[in-house]
């Protein structure tokens, strides 16, 4: 017996949940519920996070969360429990099925079985942003090594011991050479480890317009949060529905399991949603806490039951649906086809599907360290680079010049174009003469030469070399 949480969330939440623990507990689940309250009850009480101390007591102790969908109030404040719990618990593997029910549910895409692995903590979610001017916010995009990975090596994982044939990253690093170059290049080292599966790097962009075109030519996908978020809706999207995928958020100490979609207000109460996106988080979850009997077998009866024509009203289809039913009415027509197999659909087999043991991630030694510059940004609200550079140069010590300025990334000194738009944000790169170094001292005295000057310094970056290699950006056109 395993002592699961559950969240019965908002809007269509209490439903889905209780058609799905009707059915696998039909199936022969082996769990005990604790219920939590979260979500929108919480934040009107006045909680910003939407739970409670002593829930996460609950969710931490269990170790095991099944959660169906919240409402996030609008307006300000009120932070996403998603987001929360997932960096909270650590929680830093996505895992999305996103697979057709051809001929059953109609989709553009009738052979797609595509897998979204999703890094679940890091990249611009990390949440820290600023504004520095008047013109420029800023998020930083933080790209770890244990990051990246711990969630290539889970991606490897999943596909080995679900005979995938194949694990494909999507990155951006011909532009983001340091952070999508980092998880493009661990991906490559942890490639070699299994030489069983195939592997290959598309760019993002047109990656994600094969994927939307030509689903059937992936397998596993794995990539950065960002892009993770937005395709593996996508990925959902073209199976046919959004309302039929699970998703399955897997830290090394606690998993959260859950539908992808949202509470649906609108449908709440009239016992009309479709409770199969919960049921694929359970299903996972069962997995996970090594029933893969029960899970197998509520997977082959959701699946017969697709075939049956048996369906809610938002994958009906007259000609191809028999019956259109309710929540409640699904839920028992599952039930009733349990121990059944699809004789179309492919059957499922989770023979080999108990929990990934993965190794914990260890430090590495550190490499070899060297301040080489530092980056001075600036608020200044002239158009001229050249004027800029004039004033910045006051602020230059004997070892320590001004070798670049950019806006926006952009080279506009020396020897800009005049065509580039500037705004007021600034970057003033500062690099020793040759021969000379640079020390951290020096970052201080252009900052206190810069503060006697009345130049608005809004923040530095270091320049560093790691093993002698520079680590970090030119500026574009230098
Ligand atoms: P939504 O996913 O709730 O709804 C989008 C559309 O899909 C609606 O037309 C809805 O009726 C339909 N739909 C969704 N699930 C369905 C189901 N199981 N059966 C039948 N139809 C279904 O997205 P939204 O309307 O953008 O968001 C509503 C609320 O849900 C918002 O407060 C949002 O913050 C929240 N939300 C929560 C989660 C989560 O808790 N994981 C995820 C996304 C959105």
């Amino acid at each position: 017996m395993t002592k699961i949480t559950i969240a019965k969330g908002d809007g269509i939440g209490p439903e889905i949940m209780d058609a799905t623990l009707d059915i696998i507990l039909a199936a022969g689940a082996r769990i005990e519920t604790e219920e939590i309250e979260v979500g929108e009850k919480v934040y009107l009480a006045g909680n910003t996070s939407g739970i409670s101390a002593e829930s996460w007591d609950v969710i931490r102790r269990n170790k095991v969360f099944l959660k169906a969908p919240i409402t996030t109030p609008q307006g300000g404040g009120y932070k996403s429990l998603n987001v929360t719990t997932r960096k909270f618990l650590g929680l830093y593997s996505n895992v999305r099925p996103c697979m057709s029910l051809h001929p059953f549910v109609s989709t553009k895409h009738p052979i797609m079985d595509v897998v979204i692995v999703r890094e679940n903590e890091e990249d611009l979610y990390a949440g820290i942003e600023h504004q520095q001017t008047d013109e420029v916010v800023q998020c930083l995009k933080l790209i770890s090594r244990p990051g990246c990975e711990k969630i290539v090596r889970y991606a490897f994982e999943y596909a080995k011991q679900q005979k995938r044939k194949k694990v494909t990253c999507f990155t951006k690093d011909n532009i983001m050479k340091q952070t999508d170059g980092l998880f493009h290049k661990v991906f490559d080292e942890i490639a070699k480890e299994y030489p069983e599966i195939e592997n290959e790097h598309w760019i993002i962009d047109i990656g994600a317009a094969k994927m939307a075109d030509t689903p059937e030519a992936f397998d596993v996908i794995v990539m950065p949060n960002l892009y993770g978020d937005v395709l593996s809706d996508v990925a959902a999207q073209i199976t046919g529905s959004v309302g039929l995928a699970g998703s399955a958020n897997i830290g090394e100490e606690c998993a959260m399991f859950e539908a992808i979609h949202g509470s649906a207000p609108r449908r709440a109460g009239q016992n009309l949603a479709n409770p199969s996106g919960l049921l694929q988080g359970a299903i996972m979850m069962l997995n996970h806490i090594g029933q893969t009997d029960i899970a197998e077998k509520v997977h082959n009866a959701w699946l017969t039951t697709i075939e049956e024509g048996t369906h809610t009203y938002d994958i009906y289809k007259e000609g191809i649906s028999k019956e259109k039913v309710g929540t409640k009415e699904f839920a028992k027509a599952v039930i009733a086809n349990l121990g059944k197999k699809p004789s179309i659909l492919k059957a499922v087999s989770y023979a080999n599907s108990a929990p990934l043991n993965l190794p914990k991630y260890t430090r590495k030694p550190a490499g070899d360290k060297k301040l080489v510059g530092v980056d001075l940004f600036v608020h200044w609200p002239g158009n001229d680079p050249n004027a800029l550079a004039e004033l910045v140069k006051g602020i230059e010590s004997n070892n320590v010049k001004l070798t670049m300025i950019t806006n926006r990334g952009i080279k506009v000194w020396p020897e800009g174009f005049k065509e580039t738009f500037c705004t007021d944000h600034w970057r003033c790169r500062f690099k020793p003469t040759a021969g000379a170094e640079i020390t951290k001292k020096d970052i201080i005295e252009l900052l206190s030469n810069a503060l006697s000057k009345n130049i608005d310094a809004i923040k530095t970056e270091n320049l560093y070399s790691f093993n002698g290699v520079d680590a970090f950006s030119m500026g574009q056109g230098q």
